[in-house]
């Protein structure tokens, strides 16, 4: 067989393997919206392993999971080889990075492979991140580092884990190369991750910095059909696209503050129109509640801290609105005015998603005058005694069981001034009086909705040093299990409920570096 024989057959080889991955892709976004991507291919990694692949995911995908997991997964998810239908794309957009405006990112180190349908008909993007320079790079090196995929890998499952809506990572494969950062060499890894949707405000806001209006409706349109939101038959449907958009952040945002997750970069680009979380960078969980908590080394100004999540969604959402106005209306001021309309109620919207994930943290049922109250003034218990937020809701769970013996104790031995627990329990119990649920029901509610465990920092950090320093993946493993069923308290488990020791919490930093 001479040599050019033997590189086609290894071609039809390599043709027909990747065919068997399962991939099924419709790839609209490549189709449908040209002007706001690049045609791009992957780099070739020198020596691709695959590290962490997600079975689980990749079955809900349909993907093909024992041909995957295996070195023709490595050679897919490294991006040295193409799946089948797959037309790898880099998504052009904009941005508001800390407030200053950006009229051109990009994907810089990320590419969109394509959609598939999953197993309940959901389309889904696959994409990359840490696969390369492209046209979007500016400086940038486009890799990844080990140590942020796999963050990126274990926050997004612990979300997934805890009902909160987010992309998910399919695969990290190690390319064989290291790549530089400020910490030293590191190992370069790719991320293969899956969104309902990779369309953000920053995508809108790049069609609008271009005054390209019929990109901007395409891209609308798009959006529209792609995350279907309800209009009446003689409704606007750009204003219900601005709602729906609103809505989705309002939930999500109270969603976040229900479990104290900080995201700790809510740029504009780092905001989907799908309302799932995307972009773990710098983010992190609370551990003793204080609103004004920021982990990001770069937020020095605390414009991402806990409690500015609301108030940056918002500012968010009407950079949004501002790209949509000439969808709006033909009339200037009457697109104003509609827009106005949708982001001035975001605050009540919000306070209503939050409202209601903290009704069903104190297993309250139903509506009273009193909630707002009740849930403001035991956030401000644990703030004034600098209490760790995920056990107190969860030890609280333990006092809603009144027939269980000290039902009490564990929430009294969390409050070095109980006195003020006191006053407060008082009222809470009143309210829960009312309550049809018997009081083990409602401490079993409350279980599933308090989180026994949340990705602690320390333990973050061991398992991504554990993994990158000694390709030690056991605590990186063991994490992940644990995460992987938040609500349900393990003995054995017992340390990973456990906040971090005032040493280990000293001067915590994270880093964007992906
Ligand atoms: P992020 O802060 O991760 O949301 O990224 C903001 C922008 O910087 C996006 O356009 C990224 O594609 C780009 N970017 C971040 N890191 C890199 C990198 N290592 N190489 C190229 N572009 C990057
Ligand atoms: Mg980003």
């Amino acid at each position: 067989m001479n040599a050019d024989s033997s590189a086609a057959n290894a071609a039809i080889a390599t043709a027909a393997n990747t065919a068997t991955a399962g991939f099924a892709f419709d790839n609209t976004y490549a189709r449908e919206l040209e002007g706001a991507y690049v045609p791009w291919q992957a780099a070739q990694a020198p020596q691709p392993a695959l590290v962490k692949f997600n079975r689980a995911l990749a079955d809900e995908l349909g993907l093909a999971v024992e041909v995957l997991d295996s070195p023709l997964g490595a050679a897919l998810f490294s991006g040295n080889e193409l799946p089948e239908g797959a037309t790898p794309i880099a998504q052009a957009y904009a941005g508001h990075q800390f407030g200053g405006f950006s009229p051109q990112l990009g994907d810089g180190r990320a590419l969109l492979l394509g959609e598939v349908i999953d197993r309940r008909g959901r389309r889904r993007d696959i994409a990359f991140k840490g696969s390369g320079r492209t046209p979007f790079s500016r400086g940038g090196d486009g890799k990844a580092a080990l140590g942020p995929v796999l963050r990126e890998y274990l926050i997004g499952e612990a979300m997934q884990a805890l009902g909160i809506p987010t992309t998910r990572a399919l695969a990290v494969t190690l390319t064989g190369e290291h790549i530089y950062r400020d910490a030293g060499p590191q190992p370069g890894a790719v991320l293969t991750r899956v969104a309902a949707s990779h369309l953000r405000v920053g995508t809108f806001q790049f069609a609008a910095a271009r005054g390209d209006e019929a990109l901007l409706r395409k891209l609308a349109d798009y959006t529209i059909a792609r995350h279907p939101a309800p209009v009446a038959p003689d409704g606007n449907p750009y204003l219900e696209l601005l709602r729906a958009v609103s809505e989705r952040q309002a939930e999500l945002i109270a969603r976040w503050m229900g479990v104290g997750f900080i995201h700790g970069v809510m740029n504009t680009d780092n905001m989907t129109v799908s309302g799932e979380t995307i972009d773990y960078g710098p983010c992190a969980f609370m551990d003793h509640f204080d609103p004004d908590t920021v982990f990001s080394s770069i937020d020095t100004g605390g414009r991402y801290a806990y409690g500015n999540q609301p108030l940056i969604a918002r500012w968010n959402l009407a950079r949004l609105a501002e790209t949509l106005l000439p969808l709006l209306d033909t009339d200037p001021d009457r697109a104003i005015t509609l827009a106005t309309g949708v982001i001035d109620t975001f605050p009540a919207r919000y306070e209503h998603h939050w409202l209601a994930v903290m009704r069903a943290k104190l297993g309250l049922s139903g509506e009273a005058p009193q909630d707002l109250a009740l849930a403001s003034d035991f956030l401000a218990l644990l703030d004034a005694q600098d209490i760790d937020f995920t056990q107190a809701f969860r030890r609280l769970a333990d006092a809603a069981d009144s027939a269980r013996p000290d039902a009490e104790s564990g929430v009294r031995a969390l409050f070095a001034d109980d006195a003020a627990l006191d006053a407060w329990l008082v009222r809470w119990h009143a309210r829960t009086a009312s309550d049809p649920r018997d009081p083990a029901r409602r401490a079993a509610d409350m279980r599933q909705t308090n989180p026994a465990y949340i990705a602690r920092n320390h333990r973050v950090e061991q398992a991504l040093s554990a993994a990158v320093e000694h390709s030690d993946f056991a605590p990186f493993e063991a994490l992940l299990a644990v995460l992987q069923q938040p609500f349900d308290e393990r003995a054995e488990y017992a340390d990973y409920a456990m906040p971090a020791s005032a040493a280990q919490s000293q001067g915590y930093k994270t880093y964007c570096g992906t």
